[in-house]
């Protein structure tokens, strides 16, 4: 990890989720970045909560994103839960800033009371749109004196704060902006493109821009990693700086992220939110490294890695300034990689509550636990996900002779000539031999049955795997003729209709299919 230069300030970032929903996958990505930064310099990472839009944020969305932050390993140094020497990390817990900032502003001579009402600004925006003039405020009230000003406040009369946006040469600090947006470049905004905006409304309410920057000074934040929706706020954010003599902090904007349309990624592109494809299966490791690659990529190219080798590798020239395109299929090639690298007893762990809805997993007692580790170990390489368990485990839960014959494949498998009294000698043979027990025991029933059939290759594994199993497809049977046998009346598990069981119970079906 590459401390930061002595001359630079320490390297501080932040994550600055408002809490209107869950945590979603553009917001987990600028997280991400954030925390990659902050840890590859042996810096800061900061969570704060941007709660002023009282209307729409809640403590239980910010539980949520926290959590969700917290799924995904993200650890922050200092946040609303535990503090830090710069809090409170609510925007709602720091009126008492915002208050003494705005006063300062006003001390400056930077901004200003306003008292026009909203009806007035509203028919005078409209009126500047219908002359094809920019809606920016007509400056009423910035040359109140104050006397005017205080009587105005003497006959209760409420007012806005408004920021003097400085005109290039008619004021002490001009207007222009130009930021080296370390993912952007170079970013030019001019002074005649705003109008004095609003810093604290009239109800009391200090607005998004003057709150950030207040924040992200007083956090003494030293890069500001966020979304490029936001890139258009920092032509504020900047003149606030200036205006308060404030040092303006790096910005780096991400850029947006697309669904596979390339339209903005949105709830119709699917699961967009990463607590959903939690519940879907995938892993908060595989998560990490895919959104890592949604905008940044390591200079070797390889695509999957550990969050300590991101750590190390991770820096904003990699990060591409061009929209990023999110794809379900390669995220769950990612988890699929992922699962595959786990060992069963992990897997275990990761499944159980699955297993257990699905009511599988009766009692974990350590003889269910084996057995459900073999039944994992046996299917993992099929599986992309946690969820992907349950399909691939049911075959070995749920069987019924309807659903064999019912099944296409099962079916043309038995109609072949003579299956009928092969699936008798399977049974004979297993009444006769006991079922086996393991790998061994398996390889020398079926040379009983090969020599007592006659049979080889395909039709004679055929027939066994859909008399055995009730399935004309499934993980190796060496392995898992043993495993039903096994899970047979386990205690702990749900039933299991053995091998023998499920092949007697499908030759009746065919004799009474047969005479029918
Ligand atoms: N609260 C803002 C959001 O959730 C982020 C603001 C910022 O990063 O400056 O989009």
């Amino acid at each position: 990890m590459t401390k930061s230069m002595s001359n630079e300030p320490p390297v501080r970032t932040r994550f600055a989720p408002s809490p209107t929903g869950h945590l979603h996958v553009g917001g987990a990505r600028t997280a991400i970045f954030n925390w990659l930064f902050a840890r590859h310099h042996g810096g800061t990472f900061i969570v704060r909560v941007e709660d002023t839009d009282q209307a729409r944020s809640t403590r239980e969305s910010e539980r949520m994103v926290l959590d969700d932050l917290r799924w995904l390993g993200l650890h922050w140094d200092e946040g609303p839960d535990n503090g830090g020497p710069h809090g409170p990390y609510r925007q709602s817990e720091r009126s008492s800033l915002y208050s003494s900032v705005v006063d300062q502003l006003l001390a400056l001579g930077h901004a200003y009371p306003c008292f026009c009402s909203e009806d007035v600004l509203e028919a005078k925006r409209r009126e500047a749109e219908a002359d094809g003039r920019p809606p920016h405020y007509d400056l009423t009230c910035r040359g109140l004196t104050p006397a005017e000003i205080d009587a105005r406040v003497r006959s209760g009369a409420t007012s806005a704060i408004r920021f003097h946006v400085p005109k290039a040469g008619g004021s002490a600090v001009a207007g222009d902006v130009t930021i080296a947006d370390l993912i952007r470049g170079e970013v030019t905004w001019k002074a005649d493109s705003l109008g004095d905006f609003i810093v604290r409304r009239s109800d009391g309410m200090p607005t998004y821009n003057f709150c950030v920057v207040v924040d992200d000074h007083d956090m003494q934040i030293s890069h500001v990693i966020r979304a490029e929706e936001h890139l258009t706020n920092t032509h504020r954010q900047v003149l606030l700086y200036r205006a308060l003599g404030w040092e303006t902090p790096k910005f780096a904007h991400v850029s947006l992220i697309l669904g596979q349309d390339r339209s903005k990624l949105s709830k119709r592109h699917g699961a967009t939110s990463v607590a959903a494809w939690a519940v879907d299966g995938y892993l908060a490791d595989a998560m990490l490294n895919y959104l890592t690659l949604l905008g940044w990529s390591p200079a070797d190219g390889i695509e999957l890695f550990d969050r300590e080798s991101a750590v190390r590798a991770f820096s904003l020239e990699r990060v591409n300034s061009a929209p990023a395109v999110f794809d379900p299929q390669k995220l769950a090639w990612v988890n699929g990689q992922y699962i595959h690298k786990l060992t069963a007893a992990e897997l275990w762990e990761l499944t159980k509550p699955r297993f257990a809805t699905a009511g599988w997993l009766r009692e974990d007692s350590p003889e269910a636990r084996a057995w459900f580790e073999s039944a994992i170990a046996l299917s993992q390489k099929g599986t992309s996900t946690l969820a992907d368990f349950i399909p691939a485990l049911a075959p070995m839960f749920e069987f019924a002779v309807d659903d064999v014959l019912a099944d296409q494949e099962a079916d043309s498998i038995l109609r072949e000539e003579g299956t009928e009294s092969f699936v008798a000698q399977i049974v004979d043979e297993l009444k006769a031999n006991g079922t086996p027990r393991d790998g061994d025991e398996y390889k020398a029933f079926v040379e009983r049955l090969k020599s007592l059939s006659g049979r080889k290759g395909k039709p004679l594994f055929m027939p066994i795997r859909v008399a055995m199993t009730g399935r004309a497809h499934g993980p190796e049977l060496v392995a898992l003729v043993p495993l039903l046998e096994a899970g047979s009346g386990l205690r702990g598990l749900a039933p299991i209709a053995s091998p023998l069981s499920r092949a007697e119970a499908l030759l009746d079906g065919l004799r009474a299919r047969g005479g029918r």
